[in-house]
């Protein structure tokens, strides 16, 4: 047995003792949702909690906070470190389909994602770490953060605002429908996707379908630039990198016998690596514009940069494992793959090291099945205590050093 068993079983018990506010503080929110930068509310509703509960939340951008909580434990080895753990807590622009009596309150608004078990989870956290205070050998900073779902994304504003100014190492989680409650994955190094999106305009000359020597036909010159798109993957990627580049749409042409003017591409780029994303943005701008010359047009590439790839730290991905392990038992880890969605919390991963954890809530007896993002979508309650121990148990681990301990190991 390890000498964490104690620790983790107290972890646990107090986040089980918690599970009736966790579902109450995830249902008032879930009836009252707030779309990305938009969390006036929610953010009121945070701050007071944390107040009465003897915090002073710092809020330096509109809708999005964080509090520290100092332990009064001494730190392991003298070095006193501060590990912050994030919550995302807006929603989506989704007219909700559910029927139960906590269901969305606002038209066309609605926790499509989840987001707001993760504040729920979070301010269980603050409780869990509150009551356990003479123990806790550090400070961890509650990230309370807004707009995930929307570009930029909240947690640049966040970083800017000085969120993590004193933070050795971040860690966060998102309650996910594709594994079971009781179930948690995690992979180290690249975990989630940059998600970009590109509009590539052509401008040729219009005329006559029987004259095109008199025109320059805008579709003949985009239908090159979408075979030549083809080739980005598969001959200049590194075969070892994954990455996507879809074209998603073609407009082009008005009549059977008119040359198009103009032709309008757009589609989206995914990968894992900045490195790649750079090569595949390079050869798509000479594509564009070589083509267009070729053919007498004018090409023009409009590249919209989404949410960085999300990597996880190798050390703290292992520091997570270990807790999932000793928390919620031996057979709940689970590897995952990497998933090519995007995800705000990977700009805190490109300042700190840090991991994000996939915790299962998934469970068809109550409905908690659909897809994020789906009008139907729900989480298993039952997830919400777990989340609030693993984070816990997790940043307590850090505070200790562990990370630090790994990494120096490794090298
Ligand atoms: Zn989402
Ligand atoms: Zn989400």
């Amino acid at each position: 047995m390890s000498e964490r068993t104690g620790l983790d079983r107290r972890i646990l018990a107090r986040a089980n003792a918690l599970a009736d506010e966790l579902v109450a503080w995830r249902r008032y929110l879930h009836r009252h949702p707030e779309l990305s930068f938009q969390e006036f509310e929610t953010t009121a509703f945070l701050e007071s909690r944390l107040k009465e509960w003897g915090l002073q939340p710092v809020r330096r951008t509109p809708t999005g906070l964080w509090a520290d909580i100092d332990g009064t434990a001494a730190a392991p080895g003298g070095r006193r470190r501060t590990v912050a753990v994030r919550a995302d807590i807006d929603a989506l622009p989704i007219h909700e389909l559910n029927d139960f009596e906590f269901r969305s309150a606002r038209d066309g608004v609605m926790h499509a994602c989840g987001h707001d078990g993760h504040t729920a989870i979070l301010l269980g956290v603050a409780r869990t770490l509150l009551e356990m205070r003479d123990e806790l050998p550090g400070r961890v900073r509650l990230l309370f953060q807004p707009a995930e779902e929307q570009l930029p994304g909240g947690a640049p504003q966040m970083i800017a605002a000085g969120a993590l100014e004193g933070v050795d190492e971040v860690i966060g989680l998102h309650l996910w429908s594709l594994l079971p409650t009781g179930k948690a994955g995690i992979c180290a190094g690249p975990m989630m996707a940059t998600a970009d999106d590109f509009t590539i305009r052509v401008t040729g000359r219009g005329g006559h379908g029987a004259a095109p020597h008199e025109a320059v036909d805008a579709l003949a010159c985009a239908a090159q630039m979408v075979v030549a798109l083809q080739q980005v993957v598969s001959r200049r990627v590194n075969p070892l990198r994954p990455a996507v580049l879809t074209v998603g749409t073609f407009r082009a042409g008005s009549n059977f016998n008119i040359i198009a003017q103009t032709a309008e591409l757009t589609g989206t780029v995914r990968t894992f690596d900045e490195d790649t994303r750079r090569v595949i943005v390079a050869a798509m701008e000479r594509i564009v514009e070589d083509t267009a010359a070729a053919f007498g047009a004018k090409g023009e590439l409009d590249y919209r940069y989404g949410y960085p790839a999300l990597v996880n730290d190798a050390a703290v991905t292992e520091v997570f494992r270990g807790a999932v392990r000793d928390v919620m038992g031996e057979t709940a880890l689970v590897d995952v793959e990497p998933f090519m969605g995007g995800e705000d919390f990977a700009y805190y991963l490109k300042e700190r090291p840090g991991a994000f954890l996939f915790l299962g809530a998934r469970n068809e007896a109550v409905g908690a099945h659909f897809p994020h993002h789906h009008p139907n979508f729900t989480v298993d309650e039952a997830a919400l205590p777990y989340g609030v121990a693993v984070l816990t148990a997790t940043a307590w681990r850090l505070l200790e050093g562990r990370a630090a301990g790994l990494a120096t190991a490794a090298v």
